[in-house]
């Protein structure tokens, strides 16, 4: 898990502690396999959970490839999920910034298949 995402979840900055799926991110461990995740309603009003490693741009086409949604992990105060589409990774690579900050990309959740390391963002 990348220092800065465990910072917040340690210190509940941007990590909201609802009961399934709210529209802010909440952080828990999948039902079935026991691993840490994140979960939110995404901008798409889906409910999303995903893995909680940030991927590096070949992650996330690696992930594509692999047939797991991705997610830009967005927000200051609070953190959402917006779904990543085709044109989305075009205009907000992985590494940019714009008003909702540094572009950082989440895979979606596979029981015990972990986010190998050479996805992950650092
Ligand atoms: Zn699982």
């Amino acid at each position: 898990m990348p220092d800065w995402l465990l910072h917040q979840i340690e210190t509940q900055q941007g990590i909201t502690y609802v009961r399934g799926f709210g529209k802010h991110v909440s952080e828990g461990r999948c039902g079935t396999c026991g691993a840490r995740v994140l979960r939110a309603r995404d901008d798409e009003a889906q409910s999303a959970t995903v893995d909680v490693y940030t991927v590096g741009r070949m992650g996330e086409a690696w992930a594509l490839l692999d047939g797991r949604a991705t997610w830009r992990l967005a927000g200051h105060s609070l953190l959402q999920l917006w779904r990543r589409h085709e044109q989305n990774i075009g205009s907000w690579p992985i590494g940019g910034k714009d008003s909702s900050g540094p572009v950082r990309v989440v895979v979606e959740h596979r029981c015990r298949m972990f986010i190998p390391q050479a996805w992950r963002e650092s």
